[in-house]
């Protein structure tokens, strides 16, 4: 098969056997014949921006990337991670839908989905002045999705029973910062 030299995923591909391979080639190895063990599952948004093993600097195999509800069962029931983070992000595009209309070419299930958020307009989150109200419904929208993790009872008992830490972050893109939500500072 000959590969195009202008197609941005086989050049990708080409630097990743090129500069990347080489050196972990070995852990590779280890992988494909152990297997994954990861210790930490991430739930991300799919944001293209939004990258967790960059973010985290993860090599192949600590992170559990999730972008799916079947993802995040088998992660949590079958891998049995240690950690669930909730990665979400500054300027996401599902809050700004959200905040500034319906999506009307994608009402399928993109609308649906956002509906899961809905709730954190009622009531509306009050920004104090010089606070950024979209970074209040961002900071809103986590602690729900935290709370509705929280609602399934086999994230609940292994919560409970110390199995399973969950914690939550949010990147500023723009700026390249990471905060923990619980603290609000950089992490
Ligand atoms: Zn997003």
């Amino acid at each position: 098969m000959r590969l195009a030299p202008d197609d941005p995923l086989i050049s990708g591909y080409r630097r990743f056997r090129q500069d990347v391979w080489p050196a972990r080639a070995e852990s590779y190895a280890r992988l494909a014949k152990r297997g994954q063990k990861p210790s930490t599952a991430v739930v991300a948004c799919s944001d293209a921006r939004l990258d967790p093993q960059a973010i985290f600097d993860a090599e192949p195999g600590e992170l559990f990337v999730i972008r799916t509800v079947a993802g995040l069962e088998f992660a949590v029931r079958i891998l049995r991670v240690r950690t669930l983070v909730l990665l979400g992000h500054a300027d996401c595009d599902g809050i700004h839908a959200m905040l500034r209309g319906p999506l009307r070419h994608a009402p399928d299930f993109l609308m649906p989905w956002m509906d899961i958020a809905e709730p954190v307009m009622w009531p509306m989150p009050e920004a104090e002045p010089g606070e950024c109200f979209e970074a209040k419904v961002e900071d809103a929208v986590i602690g729900l999705s935290l709370a509705n993790l929280r609602g399934f009872p086999w994230i609940a008992s292994a919560e409970k029973s110390g199995a399973l830490r969950l914690r939550a972050f949010k990147l500023h893109l723009g700026q390249g910062v990471l905060s923990e939500c619980d603290t609000g500072r950089e992490a």
